[in-house]
C-alpha cells in the first residue's frame, strides 16, 4: 500500500478488520470451550489432542464463509486471494485434524478404542467418516488436474463431502461429550456448526432463487480473434447491474442456476454504457468451447459484480499500466472503455502480449481508443509475422524498461493474463523498483 496515499490507513483498516474478524471466529469457539466447567484430569496430551481437533473444526466451519462470496469481505482483498486462503487454510485445518487423530492414537489408544463400526460407539464411527470426508476433499481439491477430475463435478462433490464432513464432525464432538459438558457449550457449538450450514444452504440455494428472479438474455454473440467470442447479454426484466470497469461475475448459460455450472468471467464492456454487459471468452475447454453455438434470445445468469482489479480503486494514480496476455485484455478493455467514455486525460500504456498478429482481440477498437486517450499501445508478438518491427517475445523488464518513463514507480499497473506471464510481468515490475502495492494481478484461474 502507498504510505503517501491519503486513504492508505483507511485501505489497511479493512483488510485488517477482516483478518480480525477471520481470527475471531476461530477463536471465539475454542474460548467459549474452556469458559465455565471444564473436564479435568486427562492430562496435558489429551488436552492438546482435543483443543486442536475443535480447532480444526472451526477451521473447516469457516471454510464456508470464505467461499460465500460476501462481497465486502472479498473486496479488500480480491477474491482470487480469498480462494487461494481458503485452499491454504483448508491444508492448516486438515493438518490440524490428522494431528488431533494421531496424538490420540499415540498417547490414549484404548480412548480412540476400534475403528470397526460394528463395535465402536456410534460418535467414533461418524469421527472416522468425517476424517474420510476431509481426506477426499483435500486430495480431490489439492490432485484435481493431476486426476483429470472435471471441474464441475468436483466442485460438487466437493460441496456435498463439505457439509457432510462438518455434520459427522460435529455428531462426533457432541456424541463424545468433551469439552462440551454443559447445555449452553452444546447449544452454541450446534448453532455455530448450523449457521456454517446456512451459509453453504445461501449460496447453494438462496443466491440461486435470487439469479432465477433476475434472468439476462444473449442479445449477441460476436465472434474474435484468436478463437474468442463476445457474449451480450441485458436483463430480461430490465433490472440494473451496477459495476466498476475491471469487475467479473460469475456466468451461467444453457444451465438452471442450481446446477453450479457457472464460470467467472471478466466483464469487457464499459459501465459507461449501462444496459448490456458483454463478456469477451477464449475457446479453452470444455465449457468454453461451446460458446460460440450460444443463440441471442437464450438465457443467462449472472451472478456479479465480483472484484478489485480496477483503475476505480486507485484513482490517485498519476497515469495507468496496463498489461495483458491474451485473453487477459477482456477486463483490460473494460477499463480503457471506460477511460475513453469519461474523458479521461492522464497517460496510459498498454503492453499487450499475443502469440500472432492475427490474433489479437480488439485490435482495431484499441487503435481508435488510442485516438481517444493518451495512451501508448506495445505490441508484442511470440511469433511476429515477416517485416514486424515491434517488440517481439515475452513482456520482460526489458520490453518495460523501453516504453516506460523512469519515474514508473509512481503509475499503477493492471496485469491479466495467463500465470507464466503475470509472474514474469510481476518479477519484472519488481526488478524495476515498482512498489507492490502499485502491481494488481487478475489471476483467471480459482482451483
Ligand atoms: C476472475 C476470473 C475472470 C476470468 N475472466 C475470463 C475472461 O474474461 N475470459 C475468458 O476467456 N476466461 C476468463 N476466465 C477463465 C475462465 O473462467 C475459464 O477459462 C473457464 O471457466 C474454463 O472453463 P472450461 O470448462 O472451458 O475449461 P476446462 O478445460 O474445463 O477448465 C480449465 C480450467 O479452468 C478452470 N475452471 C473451469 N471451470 C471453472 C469454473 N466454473 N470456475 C472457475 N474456474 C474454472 C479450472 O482451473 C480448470 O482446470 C476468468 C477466470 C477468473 C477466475
Amino acid at each position: 500500500m502507498d504510505p503517501t496515499s491519503p486513504t492508505a490507513a483507511g485501505r489497511w483498516a479493512r483488510p485488517a478488520f477482516w483478518i480480525a474478524l477471520y481470527l475471531a471466529l476461530i477463536a471465539l469457539p475454542l474460548l467459549v470451550l474452556l469458559l465455565g466447567d471444564r473436564p479435568g484430569g486427562g492430562g496435558f496430551a489429551w488436552d492438546f489432542a482435543l483443543i486442536v481437533g475443535y480447532a480444526a473444526l472451526a477451521m473447516m466451519g469457516v471454510q464456508f464463509a470464505l467461499t460465500a462470496r460476501f462481497k465486502r469481505a472479498t473486496a479488500p482483498f480480491g477474491i482470487d486471494v480469498i480462494y487461494y486462503f481458503h485452499r491454504y487454510l483448508a491444508v492448516v485445518a486438515f493438518a490440524l485434524l490428522v494431528l488431533h487423530v494421531v496424538v490420540l492414537l499415540v498417547t490414549r489408544p484404548e480412548a480412540v478404542g476400534s475403528v470397526d463400526p460394528r463395535v465402536a460407539p456410534g460418535y467414533m464411527s461418524l469421527g472416522w467418516l468425517a476424517l474420510l470426508a476431509f481426506v477426499a476433499i483435500v486430495l480431490s481439491s489439492l490432485l484435481r488436474k493431476t486426476l483429470g477430475l472435471g471441474y464441475d463435478a468436483w466442485r460438487r462433490v466437493h460441496t456435498v463431502l463439505a457439509v457432510l464432513g462438518v455434520l459427522f464432525a460435529l455428531l462426533h464432538v457432541l456424541g463424545s461429550g468433551s469439552y462440551l459438558v454443559t447445555p449452553a457449550k452444546r447449544a452454541f457449538w450446534i448453532a455455530l456448526a448450523l449457521s456454517w450450514v446456512l451459509l453453504a444452504i445461501h449460496v447453494r440455494l438462496f443466491r440461486p432463487l435470487w439469479l432465477r428472479r433476475h434472468p439476462w438474455r444473449v442479445a449477441e454473440v460476436r465472434e474474435e480473434r484468436g478463437r474468442s467470442w463476445t457474449v451480450a447479454v441485458e436483463p430480461a426484466h430490465g433490472h440494473r447491474f451496477d459495476y466498476q470497469p475491471g469487475q467479473f461475475a460469475w456466468v451461467t448459460l444453457r444451465a438452471s442456476p442450481f446446477a453450479m455450472r457457472e464460470h467467472p468471467f471478466s466483464i469487457s464492456s464499459s459501465p459507461t454504457r449501462p444496459g448490456r454487459l458483454e463478456f469477451t471468452i477464449k475457446a479453452l475447454g470444455d465449457f468454453t468451447a461451446t460458446i460460440g453455438g450460444i443463440r441471442p434470445g437464450e438465457t443467462a445468469w449472472v451472478d456479479g459484480p465480483y472484484g478489485t482489479f480496477g483503475t476505480d480503486h486507485h484513482p490517485e494514480a498519476r497515469g495507468y499500466v496496463f498489461i495483458a496476455g491474451g485473453v487477459g485484455i477482456a477486463p483490460i478493455i473494460s477499463m480503457l472503455r471506460a477511460c475513453a467514455d469519461r474523458g479521461e486525460t492522464r497517460p496510459l500504456w498498454l503492453f499487450y502480449g499475443n502469440r500472432r498478429w492475427d490474433r489479437v482481440v480488439f485490435r482495431e477498437e484499441l487503435d481508435a481508443l488510442a485516438g481517444r486517450l493518451d495512451l501508448r499501445i506495445v505490441h508484442v508478438l511470440g511469433d511476429p509475422p515477416d517485416g514486424w518491427e515491434g517488440e517481439r517475445g515475452y513482456i520482460d523488464r526489458a520490453v518495460l524498461e523501453r516504453h516506460l518513463p523512469a519515474r514508473g514507480e509512481e503509475l499503477h499497473h493492471f496485469v491479466c493474463g495467463p500465470q507464466p506471464m503475470i509472474q514474469l510481468a510481476e518479477r519484472s515490475l519488481r526488478a524495476l523498483d515498482v512498489p507492490a502495492s502499485r502491481v494488481h494481478s487478475e489471476i483467471f484461474d480459482l482451483a
